[in-house]
């Protein structure tokens, strides 16, 4: 399919949040870690270190929490802040531009709050120095008047809590990620844990939906709560229309086909990408600028939004050379697979071709 004419945007399975999405993620964001679905490990260490800074009359930790947009990073950090019983302010790396920004909303802040920052990893660095006194020793450092008459006083700052939440915890300064006491990794949920999810939203929603219907949604969500919400919205259309309203195995799976999603989860510019791995560059290693380029994306958006599912299910891999598609990648898409030549077999074709074997 042509890019140029790909609505990227408005791409349901864009794990960005969007303006749909309002209309139903605050209704649908569970309230309590009770409700909150499946990261079993990150949810039993957080609730220990909350009972213990409850108890302490601490406030807790800072955590960063870091995975793939859509998996719950804002919803967690609500749950603390109510589980705390605090007050939780949000913002996010972009919208602070300048160190007065970010001072003025610490001041502002109460003993315990939680500051919720979303895509840390762009505050810039001027603003970022700012952070380090206040996560550290809860003070503001100031620089007052200019040249030979400037100096520095110390404001303190009620004791709060950061939250920072990013997409890639690896382009985050280690001065910053140093400073985070509590460190928890998101993962792509089981189509199991996404299917209750999708059962418990159809209830909140007042939609009918039987088991199957619930199954075949969560597995076709990538492993991802805001693309399961979505399906479910759009199947429920095709539900009230084209069946009895209920949603079941049938409906769901023909609303998904008729959305150019397949059964994996997989929809046009994913299948664009492992085909243009195939097809241009022999099934890889191929550098992700180069691939990002062929595919007409941005390499940002590849690597956030469409590689950790693909990697998780299989079909792609990492390498130090680059993106290589897999066995599975190619049957998938019905494509014939040839292994790779080794190196040593790409030297000797080489060679062939150079007329240096010829006898
Ligand atoms: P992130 O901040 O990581 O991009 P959000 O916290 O905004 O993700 O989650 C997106 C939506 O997915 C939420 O509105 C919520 O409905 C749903 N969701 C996320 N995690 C869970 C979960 N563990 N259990 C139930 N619903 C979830």
């Amino acid at each position: 399919m042509d890019t140029q004419e790909f609505d990227f945007e408005n791409r349901i399975m864009n794990t960005s949040y969007s303006a749909e999405d309002s209309e139903v993620e605050p209704s649908l964001r569970p309230k309590t870690l009770d409700e909150y679905v499946g990261q079993e490990k990150v949810k039993e260490n957080l609730s220990i270190y909350i009972a213990a800074a409850k108890e302490r009359r601490d406030p807790l930790d800072h955590v960063l929490l870091y995975g793939p947009p859509g998996l719950g990073k804002t919803t967690l950090s609500n749950i603390i802040a109510a589980e705390m019983g605090v007050n939780i302010r949000i913002t996010s790396g972009p919208a602070i531009e300048k160190q007065g920004d970010l001072a003025a909303i610490l001041t502002n802040l109460n003993e315990g709050d939680i500051l919720f920052i979303d895509e840390i990893h762009r505050l810039s660095r001027s603003v970022e120095e700012i952070l380090y006194p206040a996560m550290e020793d809860y003070a503001l450092d100031i620089i007052i008047g200019k040249g030979p008459s400037a100096r520095s006083i110390r404001i303190d700052l009620p004791r709060f809590t950061l939250i920072g939440a990013t997409t890639r915890a690896g382009q985050m300064t280690t001065p910053l990620r140093d400073r985070f006491g509590v460190i928890l990794k998101l993962e792509l949920y089981t189509p199991e844990e996404l299917a209750s999810i999708v059962r418990r939203n159809a209830g909140i929603l007042d939609m009918e939906i039987a088991d199957d219907g619930a199954m075949e949604i969560a597995g076709r969500s990538r492993g991802t709560p805001r693309i399961a919400n979505r399906l479910l919205k759009r199947v429920r259309d095709f539900a009230q229309i084209m069946g009895d309203g209920i949603i079941d195995e049938k409906i769901a799976n023909y609303a998904l086909n008729k959305l150019e999603i397949d059964h994996l989860g997989l929809d046009n510019v994913d299948r664009k990408m492992l085909e243009t791995i195939i097809r241009f560059y022999d099934g890889g290693p191929v550098g992700l600028e180069t691939l990002a380029a062929t595919v007409g994306e941005e390499a940002i958006t590849l690597e956030d939004m469409y590689e950790p599912f693909l990697m998780q299910i299989g079909f792609l891999n990492r390498t130090p050379r680059g993106r290589c598609a897999t066995r599975m990648a190619y049957e998938h898409l019905g494509l014939p697979y040839h292994v790779p030549p080794t190196q040593g077999e790409q030297m000797k074709l080489f060679d062939e071709g150079n007329g240096k074997n010829k006898q």
